[in-house]
């Protein structure tokens, strides 16, 4: 059940096409300002209580609305660097929501339109009755330390030139452990023991959760595939390569092995 509001302040998050109208930077919209888009509120969607305690709600304009004055547009991923992080949590689980939405307008059981229900996050078929819930795709992440190095590797298909720890979705049937040792396996052909997880982070690009652990080498010498990875190697603290950005997961296990390699 969505929660029920006590007192709570209502704050609008704003969607056009790919993006988020922003008022002077802010992503939380007041009701003034919906007022002032020309938008009515009576037709936003409750996105449920967001960790920053506001109840926020999810307006989506035509492609065509036109974005002037103090107001402009912010992409989510813009926003992951610059938002303060209760506002991207806010905007992350607005625009997972939404693409959800959009991408889920009809049963995968019959083909009949799906309508959102009211009480809960998520759509009925009006046909067969079948209910789906939003999807979170879950993908694992993770720090290798070999006698205090990091495994860090180059992902093939990215242009850019980060080097990041290993990552992948976690496959049908198979425990978070076990995705793991197969992504580090499939990855770079190396062994790993002692895996303890860290922490997580909803990825909305556009439904994943990022889940991180640490784990200890093992076994095996690094042998990339070529089409996913083309370039790994074990990493000394003092001479990290471009890593991504914060406040991405991958980031902040990079960052918590500079800051213990000493101890590992
Ligand atoms: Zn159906």
């Amino acid at each position: 059940m969505l929660p029920y509001y006590n007192g709570c302040v209502d704050s609008y998050i704003v969607r056009l096409s790919d993006t988020l109208i922003t008022h002077d930077s802010r992503i939380l919209l007041e009701h003034s300002d919906v007022r002032a888009l020309g938008l009515n509120a009576d037709d936003a969607v409750d996105l449920g209580l967001c960790s920053n305690g506001r109840r926020v709600r999810l307006l989506t304009t035509t492609p065509e609305f036109e974005v002037t004055g103090a107001y402009g547009t912010r992409t989510l991923r813009d926003l992951l660097r610059s938002a303060p992080e209760a506002d991207f949590r806010c905007a992350a689980r607005a625009v997972h929501l939404a693409h959800w939405d959009t991408t889920h307008q009809y049963c995968g059981s019959c083909g009949g339109k799906t309508e959102r229900m009211a009480a809960e996050h998520a759509r009925k078929c009006l046909s067969c009755g079948a209910v789906v819930y939003p999807r979170i795709s879950p993908a694992i992440i993770v720090a290798v330390i070999r006698d205090g190095k990091l495994l860090l590797a180059h992902n093939a298909r990215r242009a850019h030139g980060f080097y990041s720890v290993i990552a992948g979705f976690v496959d049908p049937g198979e425990t978070l452990e076990e995705c793991v040792a197969r992504e580090v396996r499939e990855e770079t052909a190396v062994e790993v023991q002692n895996i303890r997880y860290m922490s997580s982070q909803p990825w909305p690009f556009p439904d994943s959760l990022m889940i991180a652990f640490i784990c200890e080498y093992r076994s095996g010498e690094i042998e990339v595939d070529g089409s996913e990875i083309d370039h790994a190697y074990w990493c000394d603290p003092d001479n990290l390569p471009e890593v991504p950005p914060r406040p991405s997961v991958a980031r902040s296990l990079i960052d918590w092995f500079v800051a213990h390699h000493a101890d590992l």
